[in-house]
């Protein structure tokens, strides 16, 4: 059986089992990224992480850090070719890492809007809809103009894309001698099938996602007074703070002196 570090826990008899993952060596080639000398491996993270991780991997650079981490999406088993995984070597296309960050990083988003236009806000769920629906079908379609309609087709939309996407995870139903308790697991299969797991039980955990307001990706909240996903986006915003502060006291200095 599973040890506990070793998947997300939603409560000690029902848990998020990790996936047995590969990980490597990871290269970007011509819209490619090509993993070399694979392990296998459990990953772990903390609820959320994962699909909030993911959703800032928008470019080659950052897919491919995420690769290094996490190994490949396993979506698509077509896309691997024969002559180079007899060599060692996995490929996935980039397009498809744009394609699922997209996806995921505009249904957060969506989950993240609800609340407020549930709470009589409705702007920012109305103006994220025509993102919503192209990353997800590639169709232009208008929001309704009827609020308590947009939210509930947000919700719907939000929820069909994730089932649709998580599929049919397996399941163990077993007894955990460690525990002295029978024990029920999901036990995904793939990455691409453990990040909208993880995004489901994001979701229905009531664990508080934020904006970046930094990059705008969302960020699962570890402090309160949290306001940027990362260390690079905080020294970021101080950056662009302290020189909007000097050019300001510049401008003030100029002035001055046009006054005498
Ligand atoms: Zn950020």
């Amino acid at each position: 059986m599973w040890s506990l570090h070793k998947g997300v826990l939603v409560e000690r008899r029902l848990r998020i089992a990790s996936p047995v993952l590969t990980r490597g060596k990871i290269v970007v080639n011509e819209g490619f990224l090509e993993l070399t000398e694979p392990e296998q491996f459990t990953p772990v993270w903390n609820m959320g992480q994962l699909a909030s991780d993911f959703a800032k991997a928008w470019d080659d650079e950052a897919a491919a850090g995420f690769a290094k981490k996490y190994g490949l999406l396993g979506l698509n088993p077509d896309c691997a070719s024969a002559s180079l995984s007899e060599l060692g070597v996995t490929v996935e296309p980039l397009m498809y890492w744009k394609r699922n960050v997209g996806i995921v990083d505009a249904l957060l988003h969506t989950w993240l809007y609800i609340r407020p236009a549930r709470d009589g806000h409705p702007a920012r769920l109305r103006e994220l809809w025509p993102l919503l629906y192209s990353e997800l079908s590639g169709d232009e379609v208008a929001a309704p103009d009827d609020t308590g309609n947009l939210i509930t087709r947000a919700e719907s939309t939000l929820s069909a894309a994730i089932a649709q996407r998580v599929g049919v995870v397996p399941t163990t139903f077993d007894f955990d001698v460690g525990l002295e308790s029978f024990v029920f697991e999901w036990q995904p299969t793939t990455l691409l099938q453990t990040i909208y797991l993880d995004m489901a039980l994001l979701i229905t955990s009531g664990v508080e996602l934020r904006t970046c307001q930094q990059c705008g990706r969302p960020f699962v909240v570890h402090d309160k007074r949290q306001r940027f996903c990362n260390d690079v986006c905080a020294n970021r915003a101080r950056y662009q703070r302290r020189a909007q502060r000097e050019r300001e006291t510049a401008a003030a200095i100029d002035g001055e002196g046009e006054a005498v």
